[in-house]
Protein backbone atom coordinates (compact mmCIF):
# COMPACT_ATOMS: atom_id res chain seq x y z
CA UNK A 1 0.00 0.00 0.00
CA UNK A 2 1.05 3.55 -0.78
CA UNK A 3 1.39 6.40 1.69
CA UNK A 4 -1.31 8.00 -0.17
CA UNK A 5 -3.21 4.39 0.20
CA UNK A 6 -2.28 4.90 3.98
CA UNK A 7 -3.83 8.07 4.58
CA UNK A 8 -7.04 6.56 3.06
CA UNK A 9 -6.98 3.64 5.40
CA UNK A 10 -6.94 6.19 8.25
CA UNK A 11 -9.58 8.58 6.77
CA UNK A 12 -11.59 5.70 7.15
CA UNK A 13 -10.68 4.63 10.12
CA UNK A 14 -11.41 7.95 11.65
CA UNK A 15 -14.77 8.24 10.06
CA UNK A 16 -15.75 4.87 11.88
CA UNK A 17 -14.66 5.92 15.01
CA UNK A 18 -16.31 9.28 14.08
CA UNK A 19 -19.65 6.95 13.87
CA UNK A 20 -19.07 4.89 16.88
CA UNK A 21 -18.43 8.22 19.07
CA UNK A 22 -22.14 9.92 17.86
CA UNK A 23 -23.65 6.54 19.67
CA UNK A 24 -21.50 8.00 23.26
CA UNK A 25 -22.79 11.93 22.85
CA UNK A 26 -19.72 13.08 24.01
CA UNK A 27 -19.37 16.26 22.43
CA UNK A 28 -15.58 16.82 22.99
CA UNK A 29 -14.83 13.50 21.56
CA UNK A 30 -16.89 14.41 18.32
CA UNK A 31 -14.59 17.52 17.93
CA UNK A 32 -11.81 15.89 18.79
CA UNK A 33 -12.31 13.33 15.48
CA UNK A 34 -13.50 15.77 13.14
CA UNK A 35 -10.36 18.13 13.90
CA UNK A 36 -8.42 14.45 13.30
CA UNK A 37 -10.89 14.22 9.75
CA UNK A 38 -9.80 17.74 9.13
CA UNK A 39 -5.97 17.04 9.31
CA UNK A 40 -6.09 13.94 7.57
CA UNK A 41 -7.87 15.75 4.71
CA UNK A 42 -5.12 18.51 4.76
CA UNK A 43 -2.48 15.49 4.79
CA UNK A 44 -4.46 13.55 2.08
CA UNK A 45 -4.24 16.97 -0.21
CA UNK A 46 -0.12 17.04 0.94
CA UNK A 47 0.92 13.91 0.15
CA UNK A 48 -0.58 14.16 -2.92
CA UNK A 49 1.36 17.22 -4.12
CA UNK A 50 4.46 15.26 -2.79
CA UNK A 51 3.77 12.87 -4.83
CA UNK A 52 3.44 15.58 -8.07
CA UNK A 53 6.74 17.12 -6.86
CA UNK A 54 8.49 13.88 -6.48
CA UNK A 55 7.21 12.75 -10.59
CA UNK A 56 8.38 16.39 -11.62
CA UNK A 57 11.80 15.56 -9.78
CA UNK A 58 12.26 12.16 -11.76
CA UNK A 59 11.29 13.30 -14.73
CA UNK A 60 14.15 16.42 -14.44
CA UNK A 61 16.52 13.81 -13.15
CA UNK A 62 16.52 11.67 -16.02
CA UNK A 63 16.68 14.39 -18.26
CA UNK A 64 19.74 15.36 -16.66
CA UNK A 65 21.17 11.83 -16.87
CA UNK A 66 20.02 12.04 -20.48
CA UNK A 67 21.59 15.20 -20.85
CA UNK A 68 24.79 14.42 -19.22
CA UNK A 69 25.11 10.75 -21.14
CA UNK A 70 24.56 13.08 -24.53
CA UNK A 71 27.55 14.85 -23.36
CA UNK A 72 30.19 12.00 -22.57
CA UNK A 73 29.30 11.39 -26.35
CA UNK A 74 29.82 14.56 -27.95
CA UNK A 75 33.50 15.52 -29.45
CA UNK A 76 34.74 18.68 -30.09
CA UNK A 77 37.09 18.77 -33.55
CA UNK A 78 37.42 21.22 -36.21
CA UNK A 79 35.82 23.84 -34.29
CA UNK A 80 32.56 21.98 -34.42
CA UNK A 81 30.60 19.21 -32.60
CA UNK A 82 30.21 15.49 -33.34
CA UNK A 83 29.04 12.20 -31.83
CA UNK A 84 31.65 9.69 -31.04
CA UNK A 85 28.81 6.86 -30.98
CA UNK A 86 25.37 6.72 -32.35
CA UNK A 87 22.29 8.01 -30.13
CA UNK A 88 18.59 7.23 -31.42
CA UNK A 89 17.15 10.31 -33.54
CA UNK A 90 20.52 12.04 -33.93
CA UNK A 91 22.82 12.43 -36.76
CA UNK A 92 26.78 12.01 -36.71
CA UNK A 93 26.86 15.64 -37.03
CA UNK A 94 28.64 17.90 -37.45
CA UNK A 95 26.55 20.11 -34.67
CA UNK A 96 26.21 23.71 -34.31
CA UNK A 97 28.62 25.12 -31.35
CA UNK A 98 26.42 27.83 -30.46
CA UNK A 99 23.27 25.74 -30.05
CA UNK A 100 25.23 22.84 -28.08
CA UNK A 101 27.07 25.14 -25.86
CA UNK A 102 24.21 28.04 -25.40
CA UNK A 103 21.11 25.61 -25.27
CA UNK A 104 22.67 21.94 -24.85
CA UNK A 105 20.80 21.44 -28.33
CA UNK A 106 22.83 19.44 -31.05
CA UNK A 107 21.35 20.90 -34.25
CA UNK A 108 22.78 19.87 -37.36
CA UNK A 109 24.73 21.92 -39.69
CA UNK A 110 23.90 22.08 -43.11
CA UNK A 111 26.87 23.06 -45.35
CA UNK A 112 27.88 24.34 -42.14
CA UNK A 113 25.08 26.46 -41.23
CA UNK A 114 22.67 26.16 -38.38
CA UNK A 115 19.35 26.87 -39.41
CA UNK A 116 18.29 27.13 -35.90
CA UNK A 117 20.42 30.59 -34.90
CA UNK A 118 21.92 31.07 -38.55
CA UNK A 119 25.23 30.79 -37.33
CA UNK A 120 27.87 29.58 -39.80
CA UNK A 121 31.20 27.63 -39.57
CA UNK A 122 34.05 27.34 -41.88
CA UNK A 123 37.42 28.19 -43.21
CA UNK A 124 36.21 31.52 -44.28
CA UNK A 125 33.75 32.62 -41.26
CA UNK A 126 35.29 30.71 -38.48
CA UNK A 127 33.21 29.22 -35.56
CA UNK A 128 30.60 31.71 -33.72
CA UNK A 129 30.62 34.18 -36.92
CA UNK A 130 26.77 34.61 -38.33
CA UNK A 131 25.89 35.67 -41.42
CA UNK A 132 22.81 36.81 -43.20
CA UNK A 133 21.22 34.41 -45.02
ZN1 LIG B 1 22.89 27.01 -34.01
Amino acid sequence: MDVLGMVDKTFAGIKKLREISQKLHDAELQNTIADLLVDVADLKVAVANQREDNAQLRTDLEKLRNQDDLRKKVKYENGMYSLTQPVPGLSMGPFCPRCWEDRGKLMTLQRYCCYVCEASYGPDTGPFQTETL
